[in-house]
Parts: C-alpha cells; structure tokens; sequence
C-alpha cells in the first residue's frame, strides 16, 4: 500500500503516519524527520536544509527528489510506504509519478488531513519533540508522563526551532502557495481522500482505516 500524507503543518500527518505504519506494517517516510537527521548528524545535506528550514522555506525540489528516490530503494519500502511531508510541490508529485510508473505502480491514496489555519499555531507551539528518537507529543493533547521526557526512550523534548510561532506564520504561506494545490493534483487523478483533522487524534485514525480498509 502507498499513501501519501496531506495537509498544512501541524495537521497531524506525522501523528496520523506513525499510526498507519505500525498497523499495516509500512515505514512511515518524513522528509522533514530524514533532514532533521542529517542536521544531527552533521551532514553536507543537512547543512544546507537547515537553511531553509530555519526559515520556513521549502528546501529545493532537487535535494529533496534525490533523496526520496535514495530511501525508496531501501528494502523496508518494498511493500509500500506512508509518505509524511513529501510531495510538497507539484515539480515533487511529477518526479515521484513519473518514478512510480517507470516502475508500473501508482499511490493507493492521498489522504488530506484538514485543519483550518485557526488551529494550527496552537497545536505548533504545543508541539514537543524528541531530542533522541524523533517521537512528538503536544502538551496538552498528547501530553508526555512526564512533563518535558520522552515517554519512549527518556530524552529531553524541546520545541522545534521552526515552531515559533514567527517561523509557523510564514511555514502556513508557503503551504497555501505550494503545496495546497496537491489536493486538486490527486483529486484529478482520483486519489484523494479527505478526512476532518479537527476531531482527537484516535477519531482521525478510525476514519482512515475506514478509507484503507480494516
Ligand atoms: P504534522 O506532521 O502534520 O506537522 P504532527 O503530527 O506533528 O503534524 O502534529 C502537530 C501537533 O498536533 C503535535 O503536537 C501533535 O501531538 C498534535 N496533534 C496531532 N493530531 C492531533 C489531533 N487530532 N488533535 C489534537 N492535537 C493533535
Ligand atoms: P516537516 O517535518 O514535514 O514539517 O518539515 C520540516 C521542514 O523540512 C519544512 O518546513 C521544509 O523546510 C523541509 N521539508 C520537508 N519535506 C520537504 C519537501 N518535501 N520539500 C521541501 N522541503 C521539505
């Protein structure tokens, strides 16, 4: 099965990614996580994705394509995958359907996880993640046992530089500008699926195994 996650920052994709790997036994696939790790990792790419990421802005479709195409080599995706913040442009969405249908395959689904803008500074600024393993928590709606501790591997959890809120106004722009005509893209091609982002985070996942099938 491939799926590709939709919707503005802080929609949930990644809450929502996680759930749907572990259920159906697909790797969850961040782009945003992968930079992050070259940035912790001191790589050549990291340093210049932090550039962008620090601002808010988009890395350039290149880097990005190249390295998608990299990860999708990798055993664990032979089966399938749930993508989490890649496509983000429609040059992305080409790239990986002209790569798919070199190969005869195609996405299952596109699920757009809607969010108005209203609530998506609060659920950033609330969001926490973890130095160590990556794993994200809210304060309020997914709060850690332990304030400020990773429930799973016990490390510090800290506030993503480009959650501030100056950073999330300008992330939100971008999203509008470049990757919300993703929905139209994947409407056209017959693969959207919407669901309401709003409802608690288990809701959101009932209604996506609802789409996926039990
Ligand atoms: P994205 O991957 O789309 O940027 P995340 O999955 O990291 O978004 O979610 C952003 C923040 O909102 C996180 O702190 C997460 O715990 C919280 N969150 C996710 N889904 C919900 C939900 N349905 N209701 C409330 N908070 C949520
Ligand atoms: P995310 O973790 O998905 O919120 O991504 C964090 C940041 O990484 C984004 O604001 C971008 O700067 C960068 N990024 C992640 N995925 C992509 C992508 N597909 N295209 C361009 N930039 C990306």
């Amino acid at each position: 099965m491939k799926i590709i996650m939709l919707g503005a920052p802080g929609a949930g994709k990644g809450t929502q990614a996680k759930m749907i790997a572990s259920k159906y036994g697909i790797p969850h696939i961040s782009t945003g996580d992968i930079f992050r790790a070259n940035i912790k990792n001191g790589t050549e790419l990291g340093a210049k994705a932090k550039q962008y990421m620090d601002k808010g802005e988009l890395v350039p479709d290149e880097l990005v394509v190249d390295l998608i195409m990299d990860r999708f080599k990798e055993d664990d995706a032979k089966n399938g995958y749930v993508l989490d913040g890649f496509p983000r442009t429609i040059p992305q969405a080409e790239a990986l359907d002209k790569a798919l249908s070199a190969a005869g395959e195609d996405i299952d689904f596109a699920i757009n996880v809607e969010v108005p803008d209203e609530n998506i500074i609060n659920r950033m600024s609330g969001r926490r993640a973890c130095v160590g393993c990556g794993a994200t928590y809210h304060i309020k709606y997914n709060a850690p046992k332990v304030e400020g501790i990773c429930d799973t591997c016990g490390k510090e959890l800290i506030l993503r530089d480009d959650d501030k809120p100056e950073t999330v106004k300008n992330r939100l722009e971008v999203y509008h500008n470049q990757t919300q005509p993703l929905i139209d893209y994947y409407e056209k091609k017959g693969k959207l699926k919407e669901v309401d982002g709003t409802v608690d985070m288990n809701d959101v996942f009932n209604a996506i195994v609802d789409i996926l099938g039990a």
